[in-house]
């Protein structure tokens, strides 16, 4: 079972896909333009994202490019019309992972979906708790973490808060005060200081270059970004 974002602006197919995808077990959360599906797939967690290539306000490819340029892997499958071959390079060009063309079976995709999610890691039976975090492995469900060695690591609970909020957050600029808030909650009233301590902290587990982050990085004025 896993998490799907259909991105579909025909709603008839989009419906379609839903009740195909629901009975075979998975969850399912549709958009019907590429900015909705674009948002959804930063926000909602998707494993797999099925993504038609013309839709309006931002298309497919688009969608696509800027998932990609921001870090984020999650394999996407597109939805291509009969003749635009064109479309089925570029999409593979711009980090789809595969694409079917319409008119298509509803079997022939679910056996796609199977294939890609099987590539991917993200089939039934796999913890989908444990994350893969530049130079540590996260275990949620545990709250417990390993190195690139599998030798287990030290973390305190309230970094691992962080380090979930971050993961739950990916490539969105992450105010201080929203972290505060988020992790920290009402009840205590730390300083801003104390959000950038952890951050120093969890970038020297995290990093393989804590002073040049590649995951956990700065956004200027106004708090943080977290990059998978
Ligand atoms: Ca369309």
């Amino acid at each position: 079972m896993a998490r799907i974002l259909v991105v579909e602006d025909e709603i008839e197919m989009a419906l379609g896909l839903k009740d195909n995808f629901e009975y075979d077990g998975h969850k399912v959360i549709t958009a019907h333009d590429g900015e909705d599906g674009l948002k959804k797939a930063l926000t909602e967690s998707p494993q797999l994202i099925i993504l038609d290539v013309m839709l309006p306000k931002k298309s497919g490819l688009d969608v696509c490019k800027e998932l990609r340029m921001q870090g984020i892997k999650i394999p996407v499958i597109m939805l291509t019309a009969r003749g635009q071959e064109i479309d089925k390079v570029l999409g593979l060009e711009l980090g789809a992972d595969d694409y079917i063309t319409k008119p298509f079976s509803v079997r022939e995709l679910l056996a796609r979906v199977k294939a890609v999610l099987r590539r991917t890691g993200a089939e039934e039976g796999k913890n989908q708790n444990i994350v893969q975090t530049g130079e540590i492995s996260v275990d949620f469900e545990h709250m417990t973490t390993r190195n690139s060695a599998n030798q287990p690591t030290e973390m305190t609970l309230k970094e691992l808060d962080i380090l979930k909020y971050f993961v739950q957050h990916p490539a969105q600029t992450i105010s201080r005060d929203e972290l505060l808030d988020k992790v920290w909650g009402y009840d205590t009233y730390p300083s801003s200081r104390t959000v950038d301590n952890y951050i120093l902290k969890l970038r020297k587990k995290i990093e393989k270059d804590p002073a040049h982050p590649h995951h956990i990085l700065t956004v200027h004025g106004i708090g943080y970004k977290y990059i998978p």
